[in-house]
């Protein structure tokens, strides 16, 4: 079966649907990045997920919304106000999709824009095994994900599924601390250190983060507060401080939008 021939029929949340839905958006030439729970699983954090989310370029997400419509997915028509659009950790709150769809029970499908996440990456192709950079990498990249362990999150795909793209490990680094700076006097930036501290807990130390090729002052950032040398509103005010001293500016300009109440 073709991939552009996906049909949703109520699947549960696996590697396999993850791939399938990767596999549809490749078919319509739409550049997909996994994000959210289901991408942090891949690098070995344990979370339960009842949603996938993909990031894919801004201009693609209405090509994008009508794809996963057309394959059977429910969009939703309340928007920022559904509650199932938006993740939590500990009562923290995160940012809302561009788009959402609904599949069975709670579980749902999220369309993130790139502008909004991942807005220092180069742009991505969706030509299936377009992956590799050191930025971008395929879910089943054994070099850079961990293999499945007891009580840690399920690790890299299988090779045998449809190619899945995923942030690198260090670009995880480097993108929550891109978003908990943006988003630090707003209601996410506790989100954001929330997911950075995931990466703290599960990712780094296991020999899959190279901190190496982390940008140096995000680096710092890094190391200073998992060593807890400095507390967090302390590292955030130096880490802007440092971006906003050096030779262009590489703070991300663009904002979430706020939160529906
Ligand atoms: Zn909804």
């Amino acid at each position: 079966m073709s991939q552009s021939h996906f049909r949703y029929h109520n699947q549960p949340i696996t590697q396999q649907l993850i791939a399938d839905i990767a596999g549809l958006l490749d078919a319509h030439n739409i550049p997909g990045v996994l994000w959210g729970n289901s991408m942090l699983i891949v690098h070995g954090v344990p979370s339960f997920t009842e949603d996938i989310s993909f990031i894919v370029p801004d201009q693609a997400v209405p090509t994008a919304t009508s794809t996963l419509r057309q394959a059977g997915f429910k969009c939703c028509t309340l928007g920022h106000k559904c509650r199932f659009a938006y993740d939590t950790v500990e009562f923290i709150t995160s940012p809302p999709p561009s788009a959402h769809f609904h599949m069975t029970g709670h579980n749902v499908v999220k369309l993130f824009e790139k502008s909004e996440t991942l807005s220092t990456v180069a742009n991505f192709s969706a030509s299936p095994n377009a992956a590799p950079s050191a930025q971008i990498i395929l879910a089943s990249d054994l070099n850079h994900l961990p293999r499945y362990e007891p009580d840690l999150g399920e690790g890299a795909f299988p090779q045998d599924l449809h190619p899945v793209r995923v942030p690198s490990a260090h670009c995880l680094v480097e993108t929550y601390s891109t978003l908990m700076l943006r988003d630090w006097t707003n209601d996410y930036g506790t989100f954001w250190m929330s997911m950075l501290a995931y990466i703290m807990t599960y990712v780094a130390g296991k020999g899959k983060l190279d901190l190496q090729q982390v940008e140096p002052q995000r680096r710092k950032f890094f190391v200073d507060m998992r060593a807890g040398k400095i507390g967090t509103a302390q590292a955030v005010k130096n880490l802007r401080q440092a971006l906003e001293a050096g030779p262009i500016s590489t703070l991300a300009h663009t904002k979430a939008e706020p939160k529906a109440q």
